[in-house]
């Protein structure tokens, strides 16, 4: 039969999850009252928990007390658990041994922070592609326009540097829209031979890729829990501490400080000097747990997953007439399993709710918080974007393409 014949033409793709995640399959109404087995391509959104890390939050509840202050047991258990995080987080990213390992709330959390800690609220460059996240938060930036190329992007970035003194260069490390990702190495070489340091942000990039900061050289690397299969409300910061030492303390109150007096303050060194009030143990634990089970992993086996599924979902949707995968640049060489589309004739927040009400398939319709890129797609009104991880399968990829395949030939 033809669709038989046709699955076989594409790329093969995992058909089982390469890590046990909660809610797959969990069956969902469609518009008819029937229920389907939920389809869940909105990794890049927030990733579901691995059940490994709900299984460590259960076991350390009992313990849960505050940290750092009591002497109780159950205290003491979540102090531990609590520092111990920090380390893990240490290893996860290759940090160098005096580098400071702040706990946020997200990545938009870290970011906000390190603009609070720039020196003499020095300059940032930044690209137009960029997540809000990583646009917004810097007092005084210089927005560099992507080129056509990713190598003519690279070198009008190395230009703007060059022409004035920057302290810093903002990057993400993969695009949340297209899925591209930017070569970190060169990067940085780029910015520290003009005298920048570079933050990354990791939102995208950490949860498919590793990376490692010594041999990376990359100064901070910020991510998110919830998008690293750790959905507890944790985010981090991990970078140089000298210029997180200087700056004022993030959020002023216990925990942040070394001695009070009613008319002075010393303030205690990073990271509890950014870390004012009572942290989040859970989340903190929850993400340094999903650390340890991706560095578990054998190495490469996580991207081999996922680009697998990537390319099964590309050359699937590529063979429906009408559909358009983006992407910015023609040379950028590799990509994490985010994939924005679009269908001639649909607009993509119907096409998003026709997968849903029609199929169970869960997918983002929009701009996805990066105006100035869906502005440069040439698609202002925003795309469709599937992404996948590690709890999805080949059957889920199909799903949608097949459901795409419906919608272009019955007009749905
Ligand atoms: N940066 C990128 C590339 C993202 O995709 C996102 C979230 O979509 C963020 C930053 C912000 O992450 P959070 O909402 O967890 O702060």
């Amino acid at each position: 039969p033809q669709a038989g014949h046709r699955e076989t033409e594409l790329p093969a793709a995992p058909a089982a999850p390469l890590l046990p995640v909660i809610g797959a399959g969990t069956p969902v109404p469609l518009v008819t009252g029937e229920r389907r087995p939920y389809a869940n391509l909105d990794y890049a959104a927030s990733a579901p928990p691995l059940r490994a890390v709900a299984d460590h939050v259960d076991e350390i509840l009992p313990y849960y007390a505050s940290v750092h202050r009591g002497a109780g047991y159950a205290s003491q258990v979540s102090t531990r658990v609590y520092e111990g995080a920090r380390e893990t987080v240490r290893r996860f990213v290759g940090a160098r041994g005096d580098d400071a390992v702040v706990f946020t709330r997200h990545t938009t959390d870290s970011l906000n922070l390190l603009a609070r800690c720039l020196p003499d609220d020095g300059e940032v460059v930044v690209l137009d592609i960029e997540h809000h996240a990583d646009l917004l938060p810097w007092r005084s930036h210089r927005v560099v326009e992507a080129a056509a190329t990713l190598e003519r992007t690279l070198s009008r970035l190395e230009t703007e540097l060059a022409r004035r003194p920057a302290a810093l260069l903002a990057v993400t490390g993969a695009s949340n829209v297209t899925g591209e990702q930017l070569p970190l190495g060169l990067l940085t070489r780029i910015a520290h031979r003009n005298g920048a340091r570079i933050v990354v942000d990791g939102a995208q990039l950490v949860p498919h890729r590793r990376i490692d900061l010594v041999a990376s050289q990359v100064d901070y690397l910020a991510f998110s829990g919830h998008k690293l299969y750790a959905p507890w409300g944790a985010g981090v910061l991990v970078g140089r501490s000298d210029w997180l030492d200087e700056a004022e303390p993030y959020l002023a109150g216990g925990g942040a400080v070394r001695e009070v007096a009613v008319d002075r303050v010393a303030w205690a060194a990073a990271p509890a000097r950014h870390e004012a009030g009572s942290p989040n143990v859970l989340g903190v634990a929850a993400l340094a747990r999903a650390c340890q089970v991706l560095a578990a992993l054998p190495e490469g086996c996580l991207e081999a997953h996922e680009d697998a599924l990537r390319r099964r979902l590309v050359g699937g949707l590529l063979r429906v007439p009408g559909v358009e995968v983006h992407r910015l640049w023609p040379d950028s060489a590799s990509a994490v399993g985010v994939v924005a589309f679009d269908v001639a004739g649909h607009d993509p927040g119907a096409v998003a709710a026709y997968l849903s009400a029609e199929h169970g398939v869960g997918v983002r319709d929009g701009r996805f918080c990066a105006h100035p890129l869906a502005a440069r797609l040439g698609r202002p009104e925003g795309t469709v974007r599937a992404s996948v991880g590690a709890g999805t399968t080949a059957a889920d990829v199909d799903r949608l393409v097949a459901a795409v395949e419906g919608l272009v030939r019955d007009g749905a």
